[in-house]
């Protein structure tokens, strides 16, 4: 059976979402997002408004945006006390422009175009703090996917088009490699099909090459890389090999002599995948070898060596919260590169994680560019890897017990959801561990982020029960809780939910509820795939492939 692909699939041409949206840029509601749909009210009673309810400055009703008769957004002051300004100007009423700012009260807005939506799982509910990651924590830096697929033929039910990949890219601002999912027949059409996906992808895809060592791979590597592939793949476990088998070095040979990347799979299951890798890099040091999923397989060991080796990296596309922590702070970030793994995991998901981890391990400005685009640029040019300094160290990931209890139910609730399991019960003693009992705690503003996306992802699940089995709907967004709740020292986005302590904890003290009562579907199991091993995720489901 085929399992159903993500959200977007069905809906066609890549869709534009018209809507503008004003983003506080200045005062108390900093990085405040409220999209204009229909008409647009602004003042301390008005929806959307809870953090500027102190704001003395602002009248309960201040302003009205709305669209005149030829669509063009207006605004027009409602009497209030101070006055509406825009660009410095008090207007009562007054045609808008992008890039406008409004001032009322002591907040400035910037009307913004509202970005194209995501349209895969749950991504527009990570939004919000996938965009605080990208404008307000790493402002400025150029994002680079460079672990990303395009394929129908996966054994494990996942599918995912160009077309898909380049709305989700382009809703992230993001470029991106992409490259094929397993073809148990065989690469070359597959490899023609990224090819031209890249091709005419308008400088958004850079294409890699899929290769089964066992096929014909030089001949096949070769053609490739002279039609346009920047980059080559490698899946031991779904193509059955090893490293050290003997058709694997002439591969490395090739991209040595081309200064090309080498995108490996690092899972579970090959037992001498790290090692060989060590090895290649000493024998093939122009060759570029980026190991993919955190290196979870090895990490343990890895780490002390790999300052020795600038030419071998690990690229981000993990979601389990310490195994990041652990990455960023052991690894130098020199050899860190942003990779999501799409349709896996998303840009939105995996870019928000890496940003956090690298702020809370105390990584520079510089060195999050380098992680989240430009140490892949580099890559992609055949250019030496930059140098971006030591690795920071674990002194900065020092946890507060009550979070650290958060952070291990998130975890456990993600293990059921990946096994296509609602997440109930851990989900709802998460619920109850936000309830720190005093506004003014530590915790109490990662706990308010971590409330927003369980209500928002358990609202998601309602609606959307069938979203991407076999992984329950919403869970990437209980994945970020679970980093969020890891990376405390990390600034959090404005919300507007849960502003005011006992809604926080009427909030919270829903995880005592029934399940019956959150109206949430059983998820009926799909049968397992017959044979994960041979799937481009196997480690990421965390599905038993020899049973069920
Ligand atoms: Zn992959």
């Amino acid at each position: 059976m085929v399992w159903p692909s993500p959200t977007g699939k069905s809906s066609g041409a890549c869709v534009i979402d018209g809507s503008p949206a004003l983003r506080a840029t200045a005062g108390p509601a900093a990085g405040l997002k409220l999209p204009i749909e229909g008409e647009l009210q602004l003042g301390r009673a008005a929806p959307g408004f809870e953090l500027l309810a102190e704001d003395a400055e602002l009248s309960r009703t201040h302003a009205s945006i709305w669209r005149d008769d030829d669509g063009v957004l207006v605004i027009e002051d409602l009497g209030s006390r101070n006055g509406t300004w825009v660009n410095g100007v008090r207007v009562e009423r007054h045609r808008l422009e992008t890039g406008d700012l409004i001032r009322v009260g002591e907040s400035t807005f910037e009307l913004i175009e509202a970005a194209p939506p995501s349209l895969l799982y749950d991504d527009e509910l990570i939004r919000p703090w996938y965009e605080h990651a990208l404008q307000v924590l790493a402002p400025g830096a150029v994002l680079l996917d460079f672990h990303g697929h395009t394929g129908f033929n996966d054994p494990d039910g996942f599918t995912f088009s160009a077309e898909q990949l380049v709305t989700t890219l382009e809703a992230a601002g993001a470029r991106g490699v992409v490259m094929p999912m397993h073809e148990p027949d065989g690469y070359p059409p597959a490899n023609d099909r990224v090819l031209a996906q890249a091709a005419a992808s308008d400088g958004r895809l850079t294409a890699f090459c899929r290769l089964d060592p066992k096929r014909d791979a030089i001949a096949e590597a070769t053609r490739c890389v002279d039609a346009g592939a920047r980059g080559i793949k490698l899946h031991p476990r779904a193509e059955g090999f090893e490293l050290s088998d003997p058709e694997v070095e002439p591969i490395f040979a090739l991209a040595h002599e081309r200064r090309l990347p080498i995108l490996i799979h690092a899972g579970r299951g090959i037992p001498t995948l790290c090692r060989d890798a060590v090895a290649l890099t000493e024998r093939y040091p122009e060759a570029r070898i980026v190991l993919a999923h955190a290196a979870i397989c090895d990490l343990n060991w890895l780490w002390r060596e790999i300052p020795r080796y600038p030419n071998l990296l690990i690229d981000t596309a993990w979601w389990h919260p310490v195994d990041l922590a652990a990455l960023f702070a052991l690894v130098p970030p020199g050899q860190l590169v942003f990779g999501s793994d799409l349709p896996y995991f998303t840009p939105f998901m995996s870019a928000t994680m890496a940003v956090r981890f690298g702020l809370q391990v105390g990584l520079s400005q510089e060195q999050l560019a380098g992680i989240l685009g430009l140490q892949g640029e580099r890559l992609l040019e055949g250019g030496e890897p930059l140098d971006l300094g030591p690795a920071p160290g674990p002194a900065r990931l020092g946890q507060s017990v009550l979070l650290e209890r958060l952070t291990s139910v998130l975890v456990l609730a993600v293990g059921r959801m990946l096994m296509g399991r609602t997440g109930y019960e851990p989900l709802a003693l998460a619920r109850l561990a936000c309830n720190v009992g005093d506004d003014e705690a530590p915790e109490a503003p990662v706990c308010r982020n971590v409330l927003a996306l369980l209500e928002g992802q358990e609202r998601f699940a309602r609606e959307h029960p069938g979203d991407g089995p076999p992984l329950a709907p919403g869970i990437r967004s209980i994945m970020l809780a679970a980093t969020i709740s890891r990376t405390p020292r990390v600034p959090l986005p404005p919300l507007p939910q849960f502003a005011r302590g006992d809604e926080l904890r009427a909030e919270a003290q829903a995880g005592h509820r029934s399940f019956e009562a959150t109206r949430l579907h059983r998820v009926l199991l799909p049968s397992v795939p017959p044979d994960l091993r041979h799937s481009s995720a196997a480690d990421l489901l965390m599905v038993d492939s020899e049973s069920d």
